[in-house]
């Protein structure tokens, strides 16, 4: 009996995977699991639906060299193997970029591949690897349902204003425009807000989904209405090895007067910035936070300063702000972070709770503060999972 459904969000250094029972993806899944340090130190963790810690068997000891493809096909092996052969319904996909044309999840098939695959060079670091993932699932089973859910999805509602660049308009109708990234995320974050806060979340919030790759998202009325990440994921915030927004000039010193070859700009952008280019230590906040080299405290500083700065530009788009809502990795783990970002915004009547802020509560705010401040865990697989479910009730229907 094909009764599950499988998500999968295949990145750059890492393969997320979670099962869901097909007739009710609220649940628990019954699986979930990843593989982290693709090609650096590659490690598996997968656990059941009571959250009991699983074997990996041959998962166990990945080889360093094992790519991407191997790593899919050994996964769904594995997969395969826990819950019986033929039991997939179907795999839901986080695809970073949907373009101007896919808003919504959309059921994969040549066409639809193709198209997403001239998208590729909008986001080098996710875009080719969501779509192996797909390839090497269709290459083992044709007729196995695939569906794409898309990071930009979500910020398809934002202020037109807010995904225009001041260029000369043909490159706008050329596709060049803001698109947005982390909408799975934010789709999430916004519908499960009225559970933290009833009727106030249909307000004015900046969210914040502050992981490896980091973002601030506006919502009103629980819609975006702009974002940090722009046409690519490299705008706005710094993160673990991103820049974020950047002087332009920058990038034509470094071409025109530094010789440097534009592969090699990217990578320096894209791999060698952000937490680790500032310490010259790690991506990683928590690494950073150990530390007591000055340079990590630096680059933390860097990081919460960057990060008040773009909340205060997202404010004017909102005509105000009602709370702010922290989340992934950094978001829901880091006190520190939270409260150095909310430092910057005392004038507006921000206030921490100390002792909540340490538990990392539901609601960090102080009873006193104009605004209130959350820490929500985020969940893409969820929000994957029930597109893909509306998705294959609409095919039998
Ligand atoms: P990804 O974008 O890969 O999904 P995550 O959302 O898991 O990443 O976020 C990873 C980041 O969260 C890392 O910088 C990590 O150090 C940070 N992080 C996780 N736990 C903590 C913690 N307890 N304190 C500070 N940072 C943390």
């Amino acid at each position: 009996m094909t009764d599950t459904i499988l998500t999968l969000n295949a990145g750059s250094s890492s393969i997320k995977f979670a099962a869901y029972a097909a007739k009710d993806v609220e649940g628990t899944p019954s699986l979930a699991g990843k593989i982290t340090g693709i090609l650096r130190s590659p490690e598996f963790k997968a656990v059941d639906g009571q959250g009991a810690r699983l074997p990996g068997n041959g998962l166990d000891n990945i080889d360093l060299r094992a790519t991407h493809d191997e790593l899919i096909v050994r996964l769904l092996e594995w997969i395969n193997g826990k819950l019986g052969s033929g039991n997939l319904a179907a795999v839901g996909h986080r695809v970073v970029h949907g373009g101007q044309h896919f808003l919504k999840p959309v059921l994969l098939d040549d066409t639809v591949i193709q198209e997403l695959a001239k998208l590729n060079s909008l986001a080098p670091l996710h875009q080719p690897h969501n779509l192996a993932a797909i390839e090497v699932i269709r290459n083992q089973d044709q007729d196995l349902p695939q569906i794409a859910c898309f990071d930009t999805g979500f910020h398809s509602t934002q202020h037109p204003l807010a995904k225009q660049f001041a260029l000369p308009r043909s490159l706008k109708e050329d596709g060049i425009i803001r698109y947005g990234f982390h909408g799975i995320s934010y789709d999430y974050l916004s519908s499960v807000l009225p559970e933290h806060i009833d009727e106030e979340a249909e307000g004015r919030f900046v969210i914040g989904h502050l992981g490896n790759g980091a973002s601030l998202c506006a919502i009103k009325n629980r819609q975006s209405v702009a974002t940090t990440m722009g046409f690519t994921a490299l705008d706005g915030l710094m993160m673990g090895r991103r820049c974020g927004a950047l002087d332009v000039g920058v990038v034509l010193h470094l071409l025109n007067d530094r010789n440097m070859t534009p592969k090699e700009v990217e990578d320096l952008l894209y791999n060698k910035s952000g937490l680790l280019g500032v310490s010259g230590l790690s991506n990683n906040m928590q690494d950073l936070e150990k530390s007591t080299d000055p340079a990590a405290k630096e680059a933390i500083d860097l990081y919460c300063y960057r990060t008040a700065s773009e909340i205060g530009k997202l404010i004017p788009t909102l005509g105000g702000l009602d709370g702010i809502v922290f989340s992934a990795g950094i978001g829901e783990n880091s006190p520190l972070v939270r409260q150095k970002v909310c430092n910057y915004f005392q004038w507006l009547g921000i206030e921490i709770d100390e002792a909540l802020n340490k538990k990392n509560a539901p609601k960090i705010s102080a009873k006193e503060s104009r605004i209130k401040v959350l820490v929500v865990p985020t969940d893409e697989e969820v929000v994957i999972a029930r597109a893909t479910r509306k998705i294959l009730k609409d095919m039998v229907l």
